[in-house]
């Protein structure tokens, strides 16, 4: 079956499954899978891969169930080492195809963000209230609905008893909030397609690209003295002040040279600073630490930004080199973590599929545009060396929010866009 009678059945399905798929929805945002100190020492990811191992075998697929680990992780360089991984498996479920099509691996995480103050939240962070079409809860819109709908558009397509060329690859990763090592472990453990999805929330937009980012903290150090003899010390708030200065130059510099048809200009942000013991001392250290954002088309050949960190660190040694101090007690400078960013053309087939499948349900033109924060597709774009966009429900701007919702009426959308972006890709047997 093609064309119009597709389109009609695979609509009529969402809807006939209507309560089913949001229930579903319901119950993993009920399942606490918060991570623990950014997933450093933990996360509580397995309660959720319960709910996803069930369905799976449900769906009589045995999952593969394996736990990140780190000694085979480290090798990749991506800065989050050392995670603890008791009891909190990654989930895979392959689904073969017939043979002959072209495979797509639907990638998403479990793991959420902790809700932080409970009083902050209107309703239950695990309660998966539904209230006036939106479904409330913790993880909802990053990225539990776009998780659930993997599964789910896959389920459906069983039910109606669509059989497919190419294989179908469900990942459901841990960890990405604590920096991507679940996905990485995919992609370790071998797992790849012609293709990947992830489905973190997009509001139904395809991302092909996202920036990449850098964190620095950097020490500058002085020499400390009673105030009221300031001129015989050295002010190391003041030093730093003129580094900052400085980086404020550089990305001035960047904004004004830098452009990117699907995304914003490259930034440095100096987010946190400390320095200094009291007001009558003259301070003998102050550190600063910031994030930059930089363009994938600054990403050097491997992907990364070793381009863009050469420049922030000639800009920061030229100028120690115009201060007498600064150049005999240069500054310390610690990179302590970094993403690199991914892009793809607008072109490439995976983009226009998602684009088609999705004008074909919503009878609109696509949205195509660029992703502000990293994901995981820099995993697959930069070390498996696949083909990947960001395309799910959901709202990024109710990410990491109190009161998270995703509407009902984006998710259920979303699996039916999805359902046809599987049988346009991996082609019907
Ligand atoms: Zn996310």
């Amino acid at each position: 079956m093609k064309g119009q009678g597709m389109d009609k059945l695979i609509a009529a399905a969402v809807d006939l499954n209507r309560d089913y798929l949001v229930s579903f929805l319901q119950e993993l945002i009920k399942a606490d899978t918060q991570v623990i100190n950014h997933g450093i020492t933990g996360g509580n990811e397995a309660n959720g891969q319960h709910l996803i191992i069930s369905k799976l075998r449900e769906m009589g697929c045995e999952p593969d169930i394996f736990e990140p680990d780190n000694r085979l992780l480290s090798r990749y360089g991506q800065g989050n080492d050392g995670h603890n991984y008791t009891n909190r498996p990654n989930v895979v479920g392959v689904f073969r195809g017939s043979g002959g099509g072209r495979s797509l691996i639907l990638n998403g995480h479990v793991d959420t963000m902790p809700f932080g103050d409970r009083s902050a939240w209107s309703v239950d962070p695990l309660g998966a209230v539904i209230q006036d079409g939106k479904l409330y809860g913790l993880g909802s819109s990053d990225m539990k609905a776009g998780l659930a709908a993997n599964l789910l558009a896959i389920e459906l397509l069983q039910k109606l008893r669509i059989k497919l060329k190419g294989d179908l690859i469900f990942e459901s990763v841990v960890d990405e909030e604590g920096g991507g090592n679940g996905t990485l472990a995919c992609i370790d453990r071998g797992y790849r397609a012609d293709a990947a999805i992830i489905s973190e929330p997009t509001g139904l937009k395809i991302f092909p690209a996202h920036m990449g980012f850098i964190f620095y903290a950097i020490t500058v150090y002085g020499k400390s003295l009673h105030s009221s003899a300031k001129w015989l010390g050295v002010n190391a708030i003041e030093k730093a002040m003129i580094l900052i200065q400085a980086l404020q130059d550089l990305e001035h510099n960047w904004l004004m040279t830098k452009r990117h048809a699907l995304l914003p200009g490259p930034t440095i942000n100096v987010g946190e600073i400390k320095g200094g013991t009291a007001g009558s001392t003259v301070p003998d250290s102050c550190q600063f630490k910031l994030c930059l954002h930089y363009l994938p088309t600054d990403a050097d050949e491997e992907g990364g930004g070793s381009l863009v960190e050469k420049d922030v660190l000639e800009t920061i040694h030229r100028r120690c080199q115009g201060d007498p101090w600064l150049s005999a007690n240069p500054p310390t400078i610690v990179k302590y973590q970094e993403g690199s960013p991914f892009e793809i053309s607008v072109n490439h087939p995976l983009v226009q599929a998602a684009a088609s499948a999705y004008s074909r349900v919503t009878k609109e033109p696509a949205r195509i545009e660029g992703m502000l924060a990293g994901c995981d597709a820099r995993h697959f774009a930069n070390i498996a060396g696949m083909p990947v966009i960001v395309f799910g429900p959901a709202d990024a701007a109710q990410a990491h929010s109190v009161d998270e919702f995703v509407t009902i009426a984006s998710y259920l959308k979303y699996i039916e866009v999805l359902c046809h972006m599987i049988i346009d890709w991996c082609e019907l047997d």
